[in-house]
């Protein structure tokens, strides 16, 4: 079931995929848009009239994005009546359609169902969630610098502890599991696990690893960055986050060896000089790269991480750069892209028409440079600086911005509007 939102009358074309994972867009294209649960219906509603202004004011109608709803979470059995927050139509047509856009989705902790937000991300192979932290100016930032921060995090967004794979204590299945595992500890003299425990499997693959380190040093090569920094916890979980440095600097050097050099052969090929046209592959244990991206961050511009260090990551980045109200961010796969923000559903604030749509805003931007409409990416960035630099700020930024006048979720989104308008 899909809602048809295309009230301009216009026939959308479908975004094919080049077996190269590159978008032919057409002039208008269908995109679909999942409103999403919590605040998520409120920051949809205040971004998508900031896409379609950018998108006419840049292109004066001769492009236009054709909305289609796509029902998922709570809207999904509450308004459209459907069994399953996750109908399997909705998967089929994000994949059909090859780019979407989406609010948050709840996921109880503990029971209930799976994360529906996973459950996407693995249905449509979306294998790198791609997170931005740039600071813009105007943002507050409990930092001095913050503008020292320009970094794109690619977590890995298939694997890891993020797969599902877990049973809870006292099920027979972890009772099975703990039985086989002391088994082979036992054989390996070491000690042994509680029956009472649960158990959680984290798999981690060659393949997995190799498809995201690639589209991260694809992406460094492609934007002239000077380094790639593989995040893990080598040191402690060897044969995953470990592997996953090792698999890492291994594609750099097989498939990128003219235009990549690790960092432990900097000094005895090169003296310590990085050679023309190359970028670094460097690599960090995850809880010591959470101090560097306080203390020095300008040394760092692409991460490639695991799922979990991934998520972490990107929260704690957000907060240097104003927030999770401020955090965008996209899933992509070979054949389909979804544009999110990073954070989840704020229920606190749900319905209150208060949150920040920025997140959504500049993941919307993302969605725009993916399809290769810059100009429009770019008239939104400067319209919400300005919208700032005028006073105008949701919530979280006017507890930090001294006189600034806080509006609701709905009016900042039609301040940024209002300054695509005159922009030109
Ligand atoms: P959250 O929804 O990200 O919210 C945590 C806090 O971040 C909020 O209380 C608020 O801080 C701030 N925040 C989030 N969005 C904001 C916005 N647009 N503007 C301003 N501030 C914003 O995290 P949570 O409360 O832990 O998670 C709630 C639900 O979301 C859970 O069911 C979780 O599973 C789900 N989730 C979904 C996704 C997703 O759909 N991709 C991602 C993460 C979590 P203050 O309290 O300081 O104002």
């Amino acid at each position: 079931m899909t809602v048809d939102n295309n009230s301009s009358g216009h026939a959308g074309k479908i975004i094919e995929w080049n077996p190269d994972g590159e978008p032919r867009v057409p002039e208008m294209p269908i995109i679909s848009f999942i409103e999403g649960d919590g605040i998520g219906p409120d920051i949809w509603a205040a971004a998508r009239p900031v896409f379609d202004a950018a998108v006419e004011q840049a292109y004066g109608g001769k492009r236009r994005i054709i909305w289609r709803e796509l029902p998922a979470g709570e809207k999904a059995q509450k308004v459209f009546g459907l069994k399953t927050p996750l109908p399997e139509d909705t998967i089929k047509e994000i994949a059909r359609y090859g780019v979407a856009i989406k609010g948050p989705l709840t996921t109880p902790v503990g029971g209930g169902y799976r994360s529906l937000n996973v459950a996407l991300r693995q249905s449509l192979d979306l294998y790198a969630c791609v997170r931005p932290v740039r600071h813009l100016p105007g943002i507050p930032s409990p930092l001095r610098h913050p503008e020292r921060m320009n970094m794109v995090i690619f977590r890995e967004n298939t694997e890891d502890v993020y797969a599902g794979v877990e049973w809870p204590a006292g099920s027979s299945e972890a009772g099975e599991l703990l039985e086989l595992i002391n088994k082979l500890l036992t054989d390996a003299g070491s000690p042994l696990l509680s029956p009472e425990c649960a158990v959680g499997i984290k798999p981690m693959s060659e393949s997995g690893t190799r498809r995201l380190v690639r589209v991260a040093v694809l992406h460094a090569l492609e934007n002239g960055c000077k380094s790639v920094t593989l995040v893990h916890k080598g040191n402690i979980m060897k044969y995953t986050e470990g592997a996953f440095r090792d698999w890492g600097y291994a594609l750099a050097r097989e498939e990128f060896p003219g235009q990549t050099i690790a960092e432990k052969e900097l000094q005895e090929k090169f003296g310590g000089r990085v050679p023309r046209g190359r970028i670094v592959i460097k690599d960090r244990i995850a809880d010591a790269m959470f101090q560097q991206i306080l203390l020095r961050p300008e040394e760092y511009d692409v991460i490639a991480t695991p799922n979990l260090n991934g998520d972490y990551l990107s929260d704690a980045a957000a907060a240097q750069v104003g927030g999770l109200g401020m955090a965008p961010g996209g899933n992509l796969g070979d054949k389909c892209a979804l544009f999110e923000a990073t954070h989840g559903t704020a229920p606190k604030y749900a319905g209150q028409d208060k949150v920040n749509p920025g997140s959504l805003i500049l993941s919307g931007v993302e969605m725009l440079r993916f399809l290769g409409w810059k100009e429009a990416a770019k008239m939104i960035v400067e319209a919400l600086v300005k919208t700032i630099a005028q006073g105008v700020v949701t919530y979280d930024l006017a507890r930090q911005i001294k006189g600034a006048r806080e509006v609701k979720c709905s009016q900042f989104g039609a301040g940024v509007v209002e300054n695509i308008k005159n922009a030109y």
